[in-house]
This record gives C-alpha cells, structure tokens and sequence, in this order.
C-alpha cells in the first residue's frame, strides 16, 4: 500500500509515546483529581491535540472504565455532537482567539451541563489567544464551578500569561525519535519516503500525516540539485526564482531550502546526519571543507526571515533571488560543490 489520504487521524490511544501522560489523565480522575486547568505542552506535531482530545472524552464519559466509547457522553462526542464540550480555535485568517469567543464560552461554562455531567472546553493552539481574551479566560479559571475542564494545548506556552500558566497543571508531550516517527507512519498511512518528509517537515509526526512523502521527497531532491547549481554558479537564478515562487507549495520549498543549507552546514562541522536516506539521495555538495559556515548562517538567517514574511505581499520571487545569489559565495574560491 502506497502513503494515502488520512481523514481521521489515530487517537491519543494509537500512539504509544503518550501513554504516559495518558496513563497519569487515568490516575488522576480515578483519584478525583482531575484538573480545572489542564496544560498540554506539545512539541510541534507530537499528537497534543490528539491527547487533549482523550483527556476531553475522559472528563465525560461517567462509566468506570473512561473513556469507554459506547455511552451517551461518548458517542455525543466521537460525532462532535456533545451538548458540554466547546472548542476553541482562532477564526479563520485572524490567526487569535478574540475576547469575544472567550466570553460566549465562559456563558456557556457558566450554564450547568445538560446531562448532569462535566462540562469541557479545548482551546488550541492557546497561544493564539490575544490578551483580552486571555485575561477573560483567567476569569473562568478563578471562579471554576464544578465539574468545569479548560484544556489547553500549545507548543509556545512562554507566550501565555503566566496568571493562566500558574492555574494550570502542565503535561509535557514529545515526539519520538526519527525512526518511530517513521514506524508510526508506515503503519497509519503506508510506506513512503517517511525518513527525507520528516527531515523536511520537521519530527513531527501528527503533522506528517497530512503530508504527501513521496511529493515531499521529491520538491526535496530537485531543490537539493537546483541549490548545488546554483552554488557552482551554473543555475539560472531568476528563472528558478520565479518558478519557485509561483509554485503552489512554496512553504515546502523553503523547508527544503532550509533543510539542504542545515545539511550542508552539518556536513561542513562534521554532524552525521539523522537520516541516513537524505545522504545516499545524493544531493548534498561532495565536500564540506571549503564551505564557509558563517555566509551558510547567514543564508540559513534569510530563509527564516522569508519563512516568516511568506504571508506578507512581499516579492517572492525577488526575495528569493537575493537568497540563492550570495550561494557561490559560500564556498570559498569558487569551489563549485559537486552534485553526484
Ligand atoms: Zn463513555
């Protein structure tokens, strides 16, 4: 089976790296300890949502075997239909959580459950809460009625007040290494070039579900020969430039921009890399001896500034010209890197 399409993805209790958290959300609501106030502080892509998810059924479903997935509370909320569980996420395009969406959920937490039962939100990612509704949200956190859970997920928590941060329990998620990551992912979505997507896309392998590998392999491999050109000054920049930037995946293009600077500057310090697949597709410069680190930093510093301004109406194309100008220049007399 080749990687496909992945519409749901695997519970909180398909990945074995958070079963340890899974097992302490037991614990806790066996003991009658379970949180107002749950942090989920996820790496990017390790699955946080999925656990807030878990630890959301857990609060509802009242059998002793939570979360048990046949009773009411259950089945309401596998469909999205429970009546006491909210979601919060920011409005399209605003990219924040406004005061106002905060205040409607506090006047729905407020209500006693329907059922009799808890009541529940999620707010991810919580960073995106702005301050006004963050110092909303506070409210709800110090004056918690019964039976309340605020469930919060986020990968930059410095970025919260640390008021939220002091009435929350935290719970720490990671990804596993590389090669679970990349055993995961063959068992959810089938083979693939799950090794060069993840050192693309980054250890992320909720993320990567949604990914196609064999696409992201590939945009990989031809921007690894472009760039090796480029360095031996022999690509034509602004054509390249200019595809580059009318093409539809150009944030997949600077991860693999970023991915083959990153390679090179391993290379030259001596750092094996971790995917041993991104080294036999042979698309690195042969020889790491003449590369000049500091100018790669700086190049590696531009894509960053790229990445960051992408949603802007900057001049793509242009701005990527003046990153793959400067790349001969990296190598010190001309050297030009050999592609194999
Ligand atoms: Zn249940």
């Amino acid at each position: 089976m080749e990687a496909g399409p992945n519409p749901d993805p695997p519970s909180a209790l398909q990945a074995p790296w958070l079963a340890p958290p899974i097992a302490l959300l037991r614990r806790a609501r066996a003991a009658g300890r379970y949180p107002t106030g749950l942090l989920i502080h996820d790496e990017r892509g390790a699955g946080g949502v999925a656990l807030a998810r878990f630890a959301a059924q857990l609060a509802l479903c009242r059998r002793p075997n939570a979360p048990c997935g046949e009773c009411r509370d259950c089945r309401q909320f596998i469909v999205s239909q429970h009546p006491d569980f909210s979601e919060l996420a920011p409005i399209e395009d605003s990219r924040q959580i406004r005061v106002e969406q905060v205040r409607e959920l506090a006047e729905r937490l407020a209500l006693t459950a329907h059922a009799g039962g808890a009541t529940v939100a999620l707010i991810a990612p919580a960073d995106s809460l702005n301050a006004n509704a963050a110092n909303a949200l506070l409210k709800t956190l110090e004056e918690p009625r019964g039976a309340v859970t605020l469930i919060l997920v986020s990968a930059q928590p410095s970025r919260l007040p640390a008021t939220i941060l002091s009435r929350c329990q935290r719970l720490r998620v990671s990804a596993p290494a590389r090669a679970a990551c990349v055993a995961w992912l063959e068992r959810h979505r089938g083979p693939g070039p799950w090794p060069v997507a993840l050192e693309v896309l980054g250890n992320a392998p909720y993320d990567a579900l949604a990914a196609d590998p064999a696409e992201v392999a590939r945009v990989m491999t031809e921007t690894g020969r472009a760039l090796s050109e480029a360095a031996a000054g022999r690509l034509d920049i602004p054509g390249s430039a200019e595809r580059w930037a009318r093409g539809e995946s150009f944030e997949l293009r600077l991860a693999c921009i970023e991915t083959w600077i990153t390679a090179c500057i391993d290379a030259a310090i001596g750092l094996p890399r971790q995917s041993s697949e991104l080294c036999s597709s042979a698309y690195l410069p042969e020889s790491g001896s003449d590369m000049n680190i500091a100018m790669l930093l700086r190049l590696l510093d531009g894509v960053y500034e790229l990445r960051r301004l992408r949603l802007t109406s900057i001049n793509r194309s242009l701005a990527l010209e003046q990153l793959l100008w400067p790349l001969p220049r990296a190598w010190r007399g001309g050297a030009p890197p050999a592609y194999r």
